[in-house]
């Protein structure tokens, strides 16, 4: 069986991620999505919202959803994947995305990193910029799931346009 681990932040899940997902369920038997618990940045959704929101958007039974802290390659190991899935989206991520490939391979160099790039109309789209045009208001029900939208709106207490 061939496992991939898809990780991140997810705060929240957007219709980007949900591409990637689709598109590694195509080459993988099964994909863990994994939600990184000690990120430095400051989510909006705790890791239990999170968790919630992105179960209620999978579609397949072949989608597993997590959480984990610490070093990705021992979570990796420790669920037997072998390959690490990222996006790719603008020349913008592919700095940093290469420096973290370069080190998960220094620190585990049997697990593969594989950039998956998403539907045109994604490549824009990030959970901050979800978040930002949300707090003001904004129609974002094209970029996120219906669940999610839902929860923005409630977080940030803006009016339903539904
Ligand atoms: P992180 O904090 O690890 O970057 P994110 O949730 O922002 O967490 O992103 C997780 C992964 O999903 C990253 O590889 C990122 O490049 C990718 N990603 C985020 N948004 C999109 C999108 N719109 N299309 C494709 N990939 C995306």
């Amino acid at each position: 069986m061939r496992l991939a681990i898809f990780p991140g932040s997810f705060d929240p899940i957007t219709n980007g991620h949900l591409d990637l997902i689709d598109r590694a369920l195509k080459m993988f038997d099964r994909v863990y999505v994994a939600i990184l618990t000690n990120t430095s940045k400051k989510p909006l959704f705790t890791i239990e919202e999170r968790l919630g929101m992105m179960r209620e958007c999978q579609r397949s039974e072949r989608v597993l959803v997590g959480s984990f802290q610490g070093l990705l390659v021992d979570f990796a190991h420790a669920q037997g994947a072998a390959v690490i899935i990222r996006g790719l989206r603008a020349v913008s991520d592919f700095e940093y995305e290469l420096q973290m490939a370069m080190m998960n391979r220094e620190l585990a160099p049997n697990l593969e990193t594989v950039f998956l790039m998403p539907k045109n109309v994604y490549s824009y789209l990030s959970s901050r910029l979800v978040k930002e045009v949300a707090v003001l208001g904004g129609d974002i029900s094209k970029l996120v799931p219906k669940n999610v939208e839902e929860a923005l709106k409630r977080k940030f207490d803006t009016p339903s346009n539904s």
